[in-house]
């Protein structure tokens, strides 16, 4: 009596179940193991929004000639958020003045 678990040469490294053919145990590995999704998780998208509105507060009041004390504590940041901030921004008005020059 042969059954299928002792003709089985290919066998499922997560859960042990043999199969007789290698696609079928491609099919269950797809089915009964799914990789683990690495979509980002679904807030990242509105932190990075959040960012953005606090990242423009912070160049607001920087303009304003606010101390980066008042911003600090006003707007509850890190110190390194508000320098990042004010990075990006001197280098977005240094690329800004090239494509202008160019
Ligand atoms: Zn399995």
């Amino acid at each position: 009596m042969n059954s299928e678990a002792e003709l089985a040469v290919f066998t499922c490294k997560v859960c042990g179940r043999a199969f007789t053919e290698g696609r079928r145990l491609g099919g269950h590995v797809r089915q009964a193991h799914p990789p683990p999704k690495l979509e980002p998780q679904g807030n990242t998208r509105d932190a990075e929004k959040m960012d953005g509105v606090t990242a423009s507060k912070v160049l607001e009041m920087w303009k304003d000639g606010a101390e980066p004390f008042e911003i600090l504590t006003s707007l509850k940041l890190h110190p390194r958020f508000v320098k990042e901030v004010l990075k990006e921004y001197d280098e977005l008005l240094n690329e800004w003045k090239r494509f202008k020059e160019a």
